[in-house]
């Protein structure tokens, strides 16, 4: 295209934007309209632990395919990403990093749906879009990892009760009703009074979401050991 008269196609109409230096870059994935693909798929409610696995198989694949993730957080269709401060991925392009992430996680949750659902088909392609967040410090990093978990625990518990009052024969309307304004503390009661459940005991991975991240190993022990 070079010197052509459709040169100006380019020059002109293209935009990029290159993501801060010295930030770190978080890319969060959620799945579109899961609330609908989880009903068409009937996923278990209110956690389906094997839609669960599936989204950390993505993720693990997500840090061998992007080497620069140096941690992941994820809870019901939504992933988030934590890119290293001074990764120079696409040269930081924004739209470029974006679309490359959600077509890597979206492509793999199709591949892998068989062997996390082996007998259920998929009948809807999964969507999941993509935004990107940069934050000047660690500290920062770390306290919207702790809001995406706050929001994990306030939403599990709430369906938690929900599920629980529904599949006891409350309708879905009176289920919110009963939940509407009720402290954390209220619902813990409401599921040991009504239903002699102890949240606490409820899995981790539904109460505070998952991690995913690489493990550092020793490679010096290793070779001690191998000529042992
Ligand atoms: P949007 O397109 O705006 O993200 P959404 O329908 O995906 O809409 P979310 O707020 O992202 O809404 O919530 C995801 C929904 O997907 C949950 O409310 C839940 O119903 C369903 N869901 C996701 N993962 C699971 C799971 N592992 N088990 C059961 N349900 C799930
Ligand atoms: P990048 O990741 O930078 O896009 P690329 O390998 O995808 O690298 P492109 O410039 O996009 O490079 O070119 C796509 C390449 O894919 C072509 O050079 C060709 O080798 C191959 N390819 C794509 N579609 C076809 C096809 N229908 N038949 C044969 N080869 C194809
Ligand atoms: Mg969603
Ligand atoms: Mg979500």
């Amino acid at each position: 295209m070079a010197n052509s008269e459709y040169e100006y196609v380019k020059r002109e109409f293209e935009f990029d934007r290159r993501l801060p230096a010295s930030n770190w870059i978080v890319v969060r994935i959620d799945g579109c309209h899961f609330h609908r693909f989880s009903k068409i798929h009937a996923f278990e409610k209110p956690n389906d632990e094997n839609a669960l696995r599936l989204m950390n198989a993505c993720a693990t694949s997500m840090l061998e395919k992007f080497p620069d993730i140096v941690f992941a957080y994820g809870v019901s269709d939504e992933y988030s990403f934590v890119f290293q401060e001074n990764t120079e991925l696409y040269q930081r392009n924004e739209r470029l990093i974006l679309s490359s992430c959600s077509s890597w996680f979206t492509s793999f949750y199709m591949m892998k749906w068989k062997e996390y659902f082996p007998s259920k088909e998929l009948v809807q392609p999964p969507k999941f879009e993509a935004e990107v967040l940069c934050y000047p410090k660690p500290k920062i990093v770390c306290d919207y990892l702790s809001w995406r978990q706050a929001e994990c625990h306030n939403r599990n518990q709430y369906n938690t009760c929900f599920w629980m009052l529904v599949k006891s024969g409350e309708d879905e309307n009176k289920a919110n009703e009963i939940l509407k304004g009720t402290l954390s503390k209220d619902k813990n009661e409401l599921l040991f009074q009504r239903f002699q459940m102890n949240y606490n005991n409820e899995p981790a991975m539904f109460r505070k979401g998952s991690c995913t991240y690489r493990q550092k190993i020793d490679i010096t022990q290793r070779i001690k050991v191998n000529f042992q």
